[in-house]
C-alpha cells in the first residue's frame, strides 16, 4: 500500500450524499489519516435530460448550507466549484496535489457515465477513485432471482431483501476531520443563484422544510414517536400526518436508509406495543430500493415503457389540459389539492400522487413522461429512480404495474382517504364552505347549496375537465386498441 505523506491530502467528492454520518466514503478518507477536502462540484450539463428541476435546487442551496455548517463544527470546510466534473476535480488535484478522489457510488445512468468520465481522465495523472456504496441498503446487483436475474416484480424482492442479514448498522459522524495546511479557494454559495428570486415562490418551501442532516433527523425522530404505530393504516391519508415526509432528506442523502431502517426497528423493539406499522415502513423503504434496482438494470427507463407494447399506446397532445392539471384547476377537488399542494410545498402524499397520475395517464391520457417531467421539476424528492418507477407503475406500462384498467375514480378516492375533506379544504380553499358529501364532487351540488357557499362552477371553481365515464371508457378504449388486455 503506498504511504500517504503526512501533506497529502484526499478528495471527498459530494453528491447525494450529503451527510458526515453512516458515510463509507468519508469514513474510507478519514481512515487514511490525511487532510480531507470535501468538495460539491455543481455540474449543471452533467444529467442531460435530468438537470436539477427548481425544487431540487432551492433544497439543495440549503442542504449545502447545511453540510457546511456540519462541517464547520468538525473543524473542516465545505469547497463549492462549477463545472465539468472531470475538469474541476483535475484542477482541485492540481491545486491540492490530492491523489485519490473518495465518493459513493450514484445510481442514476448519467452519473455512472460522469464517474466513468472523471475516472479516465484523472487515472492518466496517477489519481485514484475509491467509490463506496451509495444512497441504498442493497447494491443492485447484489439481489437477484434463483434464475440470475435482476427483479421485475417487488414482492419477490422484498423477499429476497429481508433473507440477506440486511443493512450494516450505520455508523457515527467523525468528531473531527483533519484540515489541509491550505484550504483551495470555493465558489459563494449564493453565486450560484439557486434560490427563486423573481418571482421568489419557496415560502411554503421554507415553512414545510428544514432540510439537512440535523432536519432528517427530527422528521425521523417525530415520526417513530408518532406515527409508525398507525402507519399501515394512515399512510393512505393525505389528511393525517401518517407519513414520514423523509423522501428529500433520502434523495439528498442527508439521512441513510440504513439509518432510518435500523431506528424503526430499535423503536420497535423499544416500544414493541406502538410500533404496529413497522414491517409496512421497511416495505416502503424497500420499494425505494427496487426502484433503484429497476433504474440500474434498466437505464431506459426515465423515457421509455418498460413494456413494449405501451410504446403503441395512443397517448394524446393537449397543453390546456396539462396546464390545468399543472395548475390544480381540473375540476376534480382531490386532483387539485394534490397539485397545489405540490406547488406550495414541493412535496405530495404519496396516495394522492396516484391518484394525479392516474387522472393524468387515464382520465386526460396524456403520456405519462408529462407527468414526469413536471413531478421531476416541482418535487423538492424528484428522484430519477422513484419518480419514473413509480410513474411506469402509474401508467401500467411499468414493472409490476398497476394494471392500466383499473382507473381510479377521483370521487371515491377522495371520500375514501379524504373522508372529512380536511385536505381538500386546506389546499382548495374556495370548497371549503360545502358539506363533506358534496366537496368532493362539486358539480352534483344543488345550486342553491353552491350559492351559499360562495361558489360558482365555471368562474370561482371550474367545471370538471372531462367527464369521468366519457374518460374511462376512452382510456379503456385506449387500451384495448394495444390488444393486451
Ligand atoms: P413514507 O411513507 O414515510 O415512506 C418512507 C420512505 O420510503 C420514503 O421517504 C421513500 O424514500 C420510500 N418510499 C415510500 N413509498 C415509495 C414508493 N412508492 N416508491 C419508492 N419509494 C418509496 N418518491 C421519491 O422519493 N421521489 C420521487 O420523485 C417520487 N415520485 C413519485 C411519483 C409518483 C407518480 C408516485 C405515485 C410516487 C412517487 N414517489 C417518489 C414515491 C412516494 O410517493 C414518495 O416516496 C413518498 O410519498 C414520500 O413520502 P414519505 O417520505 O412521507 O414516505
Amino acid at each position: 500500500m503506498r504511504r500517504i505523506l503526512a501533506a497529502e491530502s484526499v478528495i471527498l467528492w459530494l453528491r447525494n450524499d450529503l451527510r458526515l454520518d453512516d458515510q463509507r466514503a468519508l469514513a474510507a478518507a478519514v481512515a487514511t489519516g490525511a487532510p480531507v477536502i470535501p468538495v460539491y462540484v455543481l455540474d449543471d450539463a452533467a444529467a442531460g435530460d435530468w438537470p436539477l428541476g427548481g425544487a431540487s435546487r432551492w433544497w439543495l442551496h440549503q442542504s449545502l448550507a447545511a453540510l457546511a455548517a456540519d462541517l464547520k463544527a468538525v473543524g473542516s470546510r465545505l469547497v463549492l466549484r462549477r463545472g465539468e466534473s472531470a475538469e474541476v476535480l483535475a484542477e482541485l488535484c492540481r491545486e491540492t496535489k490530492a491523489k485519490s478522489i473518495y465518493l459513493s457510488r450514484a445510481y442514476e445512468p448519467w452519473a455512472a457515465a460522469q464517474e466513468q468520465g472523471v475516472n479516465t481522465a484523472l487515472s492518466k495523472s496517477g489519481i485514484a477513485l475509491k467509490r463506496y456504496a451509495g444512497a441504498v441498503m442493497f447494491e443492485p446487483e447484489s439481489l437477484r432471482t434463483k434464475a440470475g436475474d435482476p427483479f421485475k416484480v417487488y414482492t419477490p424482492f422484498w423477499r429476497a431483501a429481508v433473507a440477506t442479514a440486511g443493512p450494516a448498522q450505520p455508523t457515527p459522524a467523525p468528531r473531527a476531520l483533519a484540515a489541509p495546511a491550505k484550504w483551495p479557494t470555493s465558489d459563494k454559495l449564493a453565486d450560484w443563484a439557486l434560490l427563486p428570486t423573481k418571482p421568489d415562490w419557496a415560502g411554503g418551501f421554507r415553512t414545510a422544510w428544514q432540510p439537512g442532516a440535523a432536519g432528517a433527523k427530527v422528521r425521523l425522530e417525530t415520526f417513530l414517536s408518532t406515527a409508525l404505530h398507525g402507519y399501515a393504516e394512515n399512510r393512505n391519508r393525505p389528511d393525517l400526518p401518517g407519513t414520514s415526509r423523509l423522501s428529500p432528506h433520502l434523495h439528498f442523502g442527508e439521512i441513510s436508509p440504513a439509518h432510518c431502517w435500523h431506528a424503526a426497528k430499535a423503536y420497535a423493539a423499544a416500544h414493541p406495543d406502538r410500533s404496529a406499522g413497522l414491517e409496512t415502513f421497511l416495505k416502503e423503504l424497500v420499494w425505494r430500493e427496487f426502484s433503484y434496482h429497476l433504474l440500474v438494470h434498466w437505464p431506459t427507463l426515465p423515457h421509455a415503457p418498460f413494456r413494449q407494447d405501451f410504446a403503441r399506446f395512443p397517448w394524446v397532445t393537449d397543453d390546456a389540459k396539462l396546464k390545468a392539471w399543472q395548475r390544480g384547476q381540473t375540476g376534480y377537488p382531490i386532483v387539485d389539492a394534490g397539485m397545489r399542494e405540490l406547488w406550495s410545498t414541493g412535496w405530495m402524499h404519496n396516495r394522492v400522487r396516484m391518484i394525479v397520475g392516474s387522472f393524468l395517464v387515464k382520465h386526460l391520457l396524456l403520456p405519462w413522461q408529462s407527468g414526469e417531467a413536471w413531478f421531476w421539476d416541482t418535487l423538492v424528492d424528484a428522484d430519477l429512480a422513484s419518480n419514473s418507477a413509480s410513474w411506469q407503475w402509474i401508467a401500467g406500462s411499468g414493472a409490476d404495474a398497476a394494471p392500466y384498467f383499473r382507473i381510479f375514480n377521483p370521487m371515491t378516492q377522495g371520500e375514501t382517504f379524504d373522508p372529512n375533506a380536511d385536505y381538500v379544504r386546506r389546499w382548495v380553499p374556495e370548497l371549503a364552505r360545502l358539506p363533506n358529501g358534496l366537496i368532493h364532487q362539486p358539480w352534483t351540488a344543488p345550486k342553491e347549496i353552491l350559492t351559499a357557499a360562495g361558489i360558482k362552477l365555471g368562474a370561482t371553481y371550474p367545471r370538471p375537465i372531462v367527464d369521468h365515464a366519457t374518460a374511462r371508457a376512452r382510456a379503456l378504449a385506449a387500451f384495448q386498441s394495444l390488444k393486451v388486455l
